[in-house]
């Protein structure tokens, strides 16, 4: 039965999504609302926001009645969480649901950047086969890969790259004494010590540009690095400034620091490959982002536990 709690949702992110939302609740879409929604806001008990809009400070004051923030990801870098604490408002994430299909494509944008796969799919669209053979590439397999935060997803993707026999290690936080992979308290030691590095950390004051230029330095002209985390654990520009030098291997990058703007002077370089922050954009996974969403609504709604509580 469809009750009467309010929802606001921030932006268009998913059609299943909002379907079953407004199967469920009252259904308030942000980019239909007036600027100044004071009429709508007292009606509104929980905001749905996403990786391009979440709950910021100015939002969450505009909604007095506001009791939950679901958010339909697992980066929590657009919920103002501290401020949700302080106003006693809960929050939840959808974490694990979509970990496989990120760390696929970290895999995927490892491959397809030491192997210069979409290079070569358009050298085959050119007709240029027909001049010449496709040039040599780079091999994955037995790789030293370093891993900028070993979470859900992170050490999802050391799983992966284990069975392409690569030697792991990582950075975080705390060390995993139950993983065997090596670990460096220190970033730039575990870059000196990689080939590829991926970054799959959260973003937070601390993370944001942890990939400076001593980073990729020390990654080197050989180095590969492998965004998925936020655009923000780079700084873009130093990125772009490397790889243009020629000192750093090259980039395969899921994420960037202004989406969807992505800097032009990446599009000329055969060693970058970019995508438009899909890392858990799969049918399979947009619907369990979505029912674990509403799930956690509908517990919220009914006074049970959460499922995926933050705060
Ligand atoms: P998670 O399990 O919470 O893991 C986060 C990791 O970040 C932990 O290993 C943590 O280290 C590390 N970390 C936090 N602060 C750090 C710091 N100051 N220095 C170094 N490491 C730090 O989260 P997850 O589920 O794996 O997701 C990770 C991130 O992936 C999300 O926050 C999101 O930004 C990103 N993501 C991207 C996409 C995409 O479409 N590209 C999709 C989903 C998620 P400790 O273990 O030591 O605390």
């Amino acid at each position: 039965m469809k009750s009467s709690m309010g929802v606001l949702i921030t932006y268009p992110m998913s059609t299943y999504l909002q379907h079953q939302l407004q199967n469920r609740f009252t259904l308030f879409r942000l980019w239909d609302l007036p600027t100044n929604h004071h009429k709508e806001a007292a009606s509104i008990q929980a905001v749905v926001g996403s990786t391009h809009i979440g709950a910021d400070r100015q939002l969450i004051d505009s909604l007095p009645a506001l009791e939950i923030v679901s958010s339909f990801s697992v980066g929590l870098d657009k919920v103002d969480l501290d401020y949700c604490k302080q106003r006693g408002i809960r929050v939840t994430n959808t974490p694990d649901v979509l970990t496989d299909d990120v760390a696929d494509l970290a895999i995927g944008l490892i491959l397809a950047t030491l192997r210069r796969i979409c290079e070569s799919d358009r050298y085959v669209r050119s007709g240029l086969w027909k001049q010449n053979d496709f040039k040599l590439t780079m091999k994955f397999s037995g790789k030293r890969v370093g891993i900028v935060g070993l979470g859900r997803i992170g050490a999802a993707i050391a799983k992966r790259a284990e069975s392409f026999n690569c030697s792991l290690s990582y950075h975080s936080r705390s060390k995993k004494p139950e993983l065997k992979y090596k670990y460096f308290p220190n970033i730039i030691e575990l870059a000196s010590n990689s080939e590829i590095l991926v970054v799959a950390c959260a973003l937070t004051d601390e993370t944001h540009h942890i990939i400076n230029r001593e980073v990729i330095d020390a990654l080197g002209p050989k180095g590969v690095l492998i965004n998925i985390g936020r655009g923000q654990h780079v700084d873009e520009p130093e990125l772009v400034a490397a790889l243009v030098e020629g000192r750093l291997g090259g980039a395969g990058l899921d994420v960037f620091e202004n989406e969807p703007d992505v800097p032009e002077e990446l599009f000329g370089l055969d060693n970058v490959v970019v995508v438009p922050h899909v890392g858990s954009s799969t049918v399979e996974t947009e619907t369990d982002m979505a029912d674990l969403v509403v799930r956690n609504l509908e517990a919220h709604f009914s006074k049970k536990p959460l499922l995926t509580p933050v705060i």
